[in-house]
This record gives C-alpha cells, sequence and structure tokens, in this order.
C-alpha cells in the first residue's frame, strides 16, 4: 500500500513557491496546500472586523473560529464559507497576514489545521514554517529562493503597484518573517536549498521532481 507523502516547500516572497507548488501536487496528484492563504485569510477577516493587528486576544479567537477551506482543483480558498479567493491577494491583506502571523496563538491555530490537512492525505505545503514546525518529519523538504531583484520583478509582474513600493513591502515582510521570535523564516537543516534565479518555471518543476523522485519511489512511497 503506498504511503502518505508530505512535501514541504519553504521560503521568501517571490520565490516561486506558489507556482511551483501548486504544478507539483498537479503532477503527482496531491493536495496542493497554500498556509500563506490562511494567513492572509485570518488578515483578511481582522481588518473586516475593524480588529487592531496588535490585538493578540481577539486575534487568536478570530483564528481558532475561522473556517478556512481550499476548493479542490481550483486554488480557491472559503472564508466561513466565503469565496475570499480574489480579496486575500490585495496588497494591504499581505500586509496584515504577515501581522497576524506573528503572533503565536494564531500560528498554533493555523499550524492545527495545517497538520490536520496533512494527516489525512498526500500533499505540497508551502510557507515559511513547513519543514521546520508543521512537518518536521517531511518526506522531502525543499527551501525555495531568489535574488532579492528578482523576486521584487516576479511580485511587480502580478500587481499594479510602482516596483519600489514592492520592493519595500517584500523587504519588510521578509524582514518580519526571518526575524520574529515565533517560527521564524529559516532553512530546515535537512532541506535542499533551490535558488531560482534565472531559471525557468519549467527548469524548477524538473529539478523539484526529481528531487522528490529521488527520496520516494516515482512520488508513490517513501523508501525508507
Ligand atoms: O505566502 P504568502 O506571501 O501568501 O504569505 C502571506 C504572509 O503569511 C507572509 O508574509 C508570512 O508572514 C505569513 N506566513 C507565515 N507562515 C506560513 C505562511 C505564510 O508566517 N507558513
Amino acid at each position: 500500500m503506498s504511503k502518505r507523502i508530505t512535501v514541504a516547500i519553504d521560503g521568501p516572497a517571490g520565490a516561486g513557491k506558489s507556482t511551483l507548488a501548486r504544478r507539483i501536487a498537479d503532477k503527482l496528484g496531491y493536495l496542493y496546500i497554500d498556509t500563506g492563504a490562511m494567513y492572509r485569510a485570518i488578515g483578511l477577516w481582522a481588518v473586516r472586523a475593524n480588529v487592531a493587528l496588535s490585538d493578540m486576544h481577539r486575534l487568536e479567537q478570530l483564528a481558532n473560529e475561522a473556517r478556512i477551506e481550499f476548493v479542490p482543483g481550483s486554488g480557491g480558498v472559503l472564508l466561513n464559507g466565503e469565496d475570499v479567493t480574489e480579496a486575500i491577494r490585495a496588497p494591504e491583506i499581505a500586509e496584515a497576514a504577515s501581522k497576524v502571523s506573528m503572533v503565536p496563538a494564531v500560528r498554533r491555530a493555523m499550524v492545527a489545521k495545517q497538520r490536520e490537512i496533512g494527516e489525512r492525505a498526500s500533499v505540497v505545503m508551502e510557507g515559511r514554517d513547513i519543514g521546520s514546525v508543521v512537518f518536521p518529519d517531511a518526506t522531502v523538504k525543499i527551501f525555495l529562493d531568489a535574488r532579492p531583484e528578482v523576486r521584487v520583478e516576479r511580485r511587480a509582474g502580478e500587481s499594479l503597484l510602482p516596483p519600489e513600493i514592492i520592493a519595500r513591502q517584500i523587504s519588510e515582510r521578509d524582514q518580519r518573517d526571518r526575524t520574529r521570535p515565533e517560527s521564524p523564516l529559516v532553512q530546515a537543516p535537512d532541506a535542499v536549498y533551490v535558488d531560482t534565479t534565472g531559471l525557468s518555471v519549467d527548469d524548477v518543476e524538473a529539478a523539484l521532481l526529481k528531487i522528490i523522485r529521488d527520496r520516494t519511489s516515482n512520488g508513490k512511497e517513501r523508501t525508507q
């Protein structure tokens, strides 16, 4: 019988995690889970409910009460039954997500939900702390990175904001992610580092599939 496989993909904003994780999940027939979308959903709810992003107690309540669902196959995200796929991509929600994700109780609630999903099925899960905290025993861990100017360029292609604003936002988010006391963005010691600077999406996809297949029997079973 084939066993559950967990592929953890971590790295900073604009490294290519979402594009690659989605493609790889499609190829291997695994569930794709974008954990950033979960923090964004909490950020969106907080902004809409006028909850201060410094109010740890209320943010904890929102995180515990939130029903976050991924619509299989479509990349859609539901918050308490409402389709928030588009709404969570707004720049001010990225900012809110980055702030709510610093709250330890919010992280605890999200990590519990992420483990629940990953314990039921084979997944490609992407975020900042998947290989280090959520699934320290993941079958395969990948740390995706790219030079900062390349990451800014990629995000600028997806946004109407001027590149200098995007550069500042990315740099502030990276700084918060890397320096927060709770689950900072770090490369797990057993993660494979992949620099996507100058590589096409197809090249990175091929490299990641090779890493995954080398550690599993063609994506189906643990080798150990
Ligand atoms: O990946 P994305 O940019 O959508 O994530 C939004 C924010 O959520 C990030 O800036 C980061 O602060 C936070 N995040 C996190 N841990 C994760 C995923 C995202 O702290 N596993």
